[in-house]
């Protein structure tokens, strides 16, 4: 059985950077979500064409739709020894979709990276200036605060009742908040 580890957190708060760093040391596929569907817009994909306003607009994409995507991407090669999740699952209902097809995977944790709304914003929209995110703006990134706290944030006590949680302060020097994760992996 491999074993999943989720990164959790609003938009902004390094899931990704960290992402990339700990599933190469840790031996983990990393898949995000996110740079999945960037890749089908710009691919013009039939799900690139859905996802696109959606994406732009700060949105999510219909469940099943990522779903099915995220199903077929955990049957590669790349994940026999686990993954890290990063900005999936977003919903209840994709946490519960997660549960049933993780027979052959195991959620081992579940990392909460924790950041104040002002740091988060000033963050998306420096990014924003070179990452050329179409949804890296100020009008997309108060729809996409909104939605993590409506539908997303939900997501941690889903999870601490299982006790799989650590909470993680995302704020300080990206190393130093590297280490905070690699000791979880103890
Ligand atoms: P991210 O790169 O994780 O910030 O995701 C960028 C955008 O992709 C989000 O604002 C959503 O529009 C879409 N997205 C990424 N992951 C998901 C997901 N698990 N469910 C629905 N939409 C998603």
């Amino acid at each position: 059985m491999s074993n999943l580890v989720i990164f959790l957190g609003p938009p902004g708060a390094g899931k990704g950077t960290q992402a990339v760093t700990i599933a190469k040391e840790k031996n983990l596929a990393h898949i995000s979500t996110g740079d999945m569907l960037r890749e089908h817009v710009s691919n013009e994909t039939e799900l690139g064409k859905i996802a696109k306003t959606l994406l732009d607009e700060g949105k999510l994409v219909p469940d099943s739709l990522v779903i099915e995507m995220l199903q077929e991407r955990l049957l590669s090669n790349d994940c026999v020894n686990g993954a890290i999740l990063d900005g999936f699952p977003r919903t209840i209902a994709q946490a519960k979709s997660l549960d049933k097809i993780s027979e052959e995977f195991k959620i081992s944790k579940v990392i909460v990276f924790e950041a104040d709304r002002d740091e988060l914003i000033k963050r998306i929209l420096n990014r924003g200036e070179t990452s050329g995110r179409s949804d890296d703006t100020e009008k997309s990134v108060s729809v996409r605060l909104e939605v993590y706290e409506n539908d997303t944030a939900p997501l941690i006590e889903y999870y601490e009742q299982r006790n799989l949680v650590s909470k993680i302060n995302a704020v300080g020097e990206v190393e130093n908040i590297y280490n905070l994760i690699l000791k979880e992996f103890e």
